[in-house]
């Protein structure tokens, strides 16, 4: 056993990469989507991945549906997402339900269910169909670089943040490490997506370490997906019993474990689910890719064999990123809490919104620290809280306000805490996104309290 427990690392010279207005660190969705907005704002901005590829968990964690985007009939998600969702359409990698299929009719639900374009908010099955968008993974992945090379964005993919660069509470910059060494990258405004708060953490900022299931996404090909919702629908009690075993083998999932994909044939496994496993920890991450790929393995094999459909169906693979949905979460200068989700809390200084919740600026904001703003699953919520406010389309609705907070405060010549709420909900409607500044007919609106007048 080795006995040594820390080694000694000499501070050394850094050489400074590049510098620009904006740094977002992390190109997952609600990363992307704040370098866009930042950009179309008047600032320079430099986006850092770690990875080949951008989009995180929405390509390659593979989760393959855009929902949490509607209170009742009300879209209430929309901006820069939008432009995902029409760019991909135009070219058959993102389906959803027209208009007038959103509703609980038989025949819709037997058209759209398998699509996960279904209401599992509802107390009650069968869940009606509503709005709800399935995407290709690599369609995603090119959408997300023609955003960031039409918007003249600096990316520097394969870099791997390390440390955040502090003086005084004030972030200048970050410090990056790849195989050609340790580099600084500089900005005036750093914006955090990362996911797992690692920015803001690195800095000083309060955090809560949060833990939830995960998962490792796969993939199937060649599935009659006709013959399975035929067999399905038709033969519901028969359905339900090699369901319950396939889910028994896979060990946890929700309700539908597979559903169609704009690709005919293949199919996305959102499963199965894995508690206990820590998402930031590399020694869990590793675990948790072997005893997923088991269970995998012995679902797929019984769903061939017993569910008709499946019988010349083959593996095209788990996702390249283990499925992490909550890790550290920030506790900011305001903590949205399980009620303000589930009672759908209005606040004054709300700049974006999930289906029928609303997020305030200060959710985005750290304590004590100037010069950095957080966008994504990470934000400043309680575990409870962000578990089912964590979906893709509200971390872009996150990213694109934070993008807009960017561009007031350097254009404004004040901090980030110094931009009022109201002018980044002015300027997400001119962008065509829903900032939660009007509150839905079934908010629950208080009076507003001290810190949402400072912010408002
Ligand atoms: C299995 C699973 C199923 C889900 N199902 C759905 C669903 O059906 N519909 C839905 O809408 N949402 C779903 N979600 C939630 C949703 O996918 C995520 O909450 C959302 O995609 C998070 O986006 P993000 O940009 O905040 O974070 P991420 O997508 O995690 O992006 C973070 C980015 O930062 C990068 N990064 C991290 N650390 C570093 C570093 N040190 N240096 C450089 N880059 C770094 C990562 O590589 C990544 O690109 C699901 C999540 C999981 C895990």
């Amino acid at each position: 056993m080795n006995s040594i427990k820390t080694v000694r690392q000499a501070s050394r010279e850094v050489p400074v990469a590049c510098k620009s207005d904006v740094v977002v660190v992390g190109g997952g969705s609600a990363g992307v989507t704040a370098a866009v907005s930042a950009a179309r704002n008047g600032a320079s901005v430099t986006l850092l991945e770690r990875y080949h590829h951008l989009g995180g968990m929405a390509s390659g964690g593979m989760v393959l549906v855009l929902d949490d985007m509607v209170n009742g009939k009300e879209i209430t998600v929309s901006g820069i997402v939008d432009e995902f969702v029409q760019r991909m359409a135009k070219t058959g990698d993102a389906v959803f339900p027209p208009p007038e299929d959103r509703n609980g009719e038989l025949a819709n639900r037997r058209k759209w269910s398998r699509w996960g374009a279904y209401d599992f908010h509802q107390p009650k099955k069968p869940f009606p169909i509503l709005y709800a968008v399935a995407f290709d993974p690599d369609a995603w992945k090119r959408t997300s670089l023609d955003l960031i090379q039409e918007n003249n964005i600096n990316l520097r993919l394969h870099s791997w943040f390390s440390e955040a660069i502090v003086e005084d509470n004030q972030v200048k910059g970050v410090i990056c490490q790849n195989n050609s060494g340790r580099h600084a990258v500089l900005g005036d405004i750093i914006i955090d997506a990362t996911g797992d708060l690692n920015v803001a953490t690195s800095a000083g900022a309060p955090f809560i370490d949060g833990k939830f299931i995960v998962t490792t996404v796969f993939r199937l090909m060649n599935v009659d997906t006709d013959e399975a919702e035929r067999f399905e629908f038709d033969n519901p009690e028969e359905y339900y019993k090699v369901d319950r075993e396939i889910r028994r083998l896979i060990g946890g999932c929700w309700d539908h474990w597979w559903l169609k994909t704009p690709l005919p044939g293949v199919v996305w496994c959102n499963c199965p689910h894995m508690p206990g496993y820590d998402g930031i920890s590399s020694e869990d991450l590793t675990a948790a890719e072997y005893e997923g790929r088991g269970r995998m393995m012995r679902a797929f094999q019984f769903a061939k064999e017993n569910l008709p459909g499946f019988q010349n169906s083959k593996i095209l693979g788990a996702a390249e990123q283990v499925g992490v949905r909550q890790t550290r979460l920030l506790q900011g200068e305001y903590v949205v809490t399980k009620e303000d989700v589930a009672e759908r809390r209005y606040f004054s200084d709300t700049v974006c919104r999930g289906r029928d919740y609303y997020t305030p600026y200060r959710a985005l904001l750290p304590k004590k620290l100037n010069q950095l703003i957080v966008a994504g699953r990470h934000y400043s919520a309680e575990p409870e809280a962000q578990r089912s406010s964590r979906e893709i389309p509200p971390c872009m609705a996150q990213g694109e306000a934070a993008g807009i907070a960017a561009a007031l405060a350097l254009n404004g010549n004040c901090s980030l805490k110094e931009v009022s709420a109201k002018a980044i909900q002015k300027q997400m409607r001119a962008q065509g996104a829903d900032p939660g500044d009007v509150p839905s007919a079934n908010a629950l609106i208080e009076h507003q309290s001290e810190e949402e007048m400072v912010y408002g």
